[in-house]
């Protein structure tokens, strides 16, 4: 029987079982994926431990890349033998091998490797939306990025600087400052121990940024708010700290007439249209060298319980892959 990674109840790390289970033949519209290796997101954090709760018993993980093993009745757009990847399926992809809606598949071009389709796709379809669509990043623009030498990070600071922007990046270390630097970003503020609002007015000669790309929440959220110019727009997009409290709208109007929003991934790219033209453009900055898919950790996928606790414990850089 096939293996996979499955939770019985919310907690931490440790709640991760490695389980087999049994994959049923592809159901309608369905297709049989073998996955060569599987994305790792602080999403499935967030999963686990109950910030965003799901029935249990679950699987979990929504990344892969792989082959098509078999077809369900009715699927057309992947054959069997294609070499596929995804990156907003229902909870599983931590799994040797599993069925999936076949809409949700996107083939992956010969020059991109499983494992970098698996470290790519939920976090460069990302940094796709945030660039390109929930604020379009113009040459000549200031913006600022958390966690700029994470997963999500490496990739949003690489294209928005091929894009002609100015990047400041906040890090919590030297080593992840360095790293941040040699993935496209001008100026690396420490932000366990600078004042990061006061540095990025400092950098933009008091003006602000049109933009701040956050992923952090709770931590930063206000002093994200203080970085924006008048007309500016907050991107409040993940809560590695914790979720954002509740916000007083006034403050929007008393900070310079700020917009904010709070995008997913999911309603991005939520028809197959939206899909395959962001994968489109992602695999074309990714081949054509602009965005290198930096995979700072490789973990057998039974060792997932370690990868959530190095991905928590701020250990991690780049993208992280799971191998079957
Ligand atoms: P990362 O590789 O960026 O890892 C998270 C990073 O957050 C850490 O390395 C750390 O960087 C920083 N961080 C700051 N405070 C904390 C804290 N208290 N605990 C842990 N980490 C902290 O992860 P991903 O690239 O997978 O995801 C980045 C973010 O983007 C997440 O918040 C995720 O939820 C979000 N996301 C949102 C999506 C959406 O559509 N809304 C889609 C995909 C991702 P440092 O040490 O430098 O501070």
């Amino acid at each position: 029987m096939p293996h996979a990674i499955r939770f019985h109840r919310t907690g931490g790390p440790e709640v991760l079982q490695w389980e087999s289970v049994d994959v049923p033949p592809p159901g309608a519209g369905e297709a049989r994926v073998r996955h060569h290796a599987v994305g790792l997101n602080y999403i499935d954090t967030y999963h686990r431990g109950g910030l965003y709760p799901v029935p249990l018993p679950s699987g979990l993980g929504q990344e892969g890349a792989g082959v098509v093993e078999a077809l369900g009745e009715g699927v057309t757009g992947v054959k069997v033998g294609d070499r596929v990847a995804y990156a907003t399926s229902p909870l599983g992809a931590y799994a040797e091998v599993r069925n999936i809606d076949a809409s949700l598949l996107v083939p992956l071009p010969a020059a991109i490797s499983f494992e970098q389709g698996a470290a790519m796709m939920m976090q460069g379809l990302t940094a796709q939306y945030l660039l390109r669509r929930t604020y379009r990043v113009q040459p000549g623009d200031t913006v600022l990025i958390h966690a700029a030498a994470g997963g999500v990070g490496t990739i949003v600071c690489q294209w928005a600087k091929a894009l002609g922007a100015t990047v400041i990046g906040t890090v919590s270390s030297e080593h992840k400052a360095a790293i941040a630097h040699a993935h496209g970003c001008d100026h690396t503020i420490i932000y366990t121990r600078e004042n990061f609002s006061a540095r990025v007015r400092e950098i933009t000669g008091g003006k602000g940024v049109p933009v701040v790309y956050d992923s952090i929440g709770k931590d930063t959220f206000m002093d994200s708010l203080a970085c924006l110019r008048p007309l500016g727009l907050m991107v409040s997009f993940g809560n590695a700290s914790g979720a954002v409290p509740p916000v007083d709208i006034g403050l929007l109007a008393r900070m310079g007439s700020l917009f904010l929003t709070r995008p997913t991934l999911f309603s991005y790219a939520a028809t197959r249209e939206d899909l395959l033209g962001m994968a489109a453009e992602l695999f074309d900055v990714v081949t054509s060298g602009k965005v290198k898919i930096e995979i700072g950790q490789r973990y057998a996928l039974r060792d997932a319980a370690q990868a959530h606790m190095d991905l928590e414990a701020r250990s991690t850089t780049g993208s992280s892959v799971l191998l079957p």
